[in-house]
């Protein structure tokens, strides 16, 4: 059978594929499972299925790339310069993605928490992740 994807498409998938169980997401859980929160991952059946869920939180983690998710202003956010308009066109799919789940998500009382990939960088982890406990405390 003939490969009807494109090379763009491909790695697209492929980066979809290795996006599961990146180090940024893993990084977040060993953290979370050290404090004492349990939670379950990839929930298929909640918009946009976040990476990280806290049942007991009512609150919904995900862990974004800044590239695919178009960090604005970050950068980590940078578009290629060759098919800039497919690259663009793609990002904003997942940007407009990502907010339609978000809000679908808030209508059904969740909570939402967005980790950006270039925070869990040394300088500013220790931050994020003590905003992270206080957040979760006070749902
Ligand atoms: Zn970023």
């Amino acid at each position: 059978m003939a490969d009807v994807h494109s090379k763009e498409i491909r790695s697209y998938n492929m980066s979809k594929i290795r996006s599961k169980d990146t180090k940024p997401e893993l990084y977040v859980r060993k953290f979370l499972h050290s404090q004492g929160f349990r939670y379950r991952l990839h929930v298929k059946d909640l918009p946009g299925k976040p990476d990280i869920v806290l049942p007991k939180y009512k609150t919904v983690i995900f862990i974004n790339g800044c590239f695919w998710h178009g960090h604005e202003g970050c950068r980590y956010y940078v578009i290629p310069k060759t098919r800039t308009e497919w690259w663009l066109n793609k990002i904003n799919r997942n940007i407009k993605n990502d907010a339609e789940s978000i809000l679908l998500l808030k209508e059904s009382g969740w909570n939402i928490i967005v980790i950006w990939e270039c925070e869990l960088k040394k300088n500013t982890v220790d931050f994020v992740f003590s905003s992270l406990i206080a957040t979760l405390r006070s749902h």
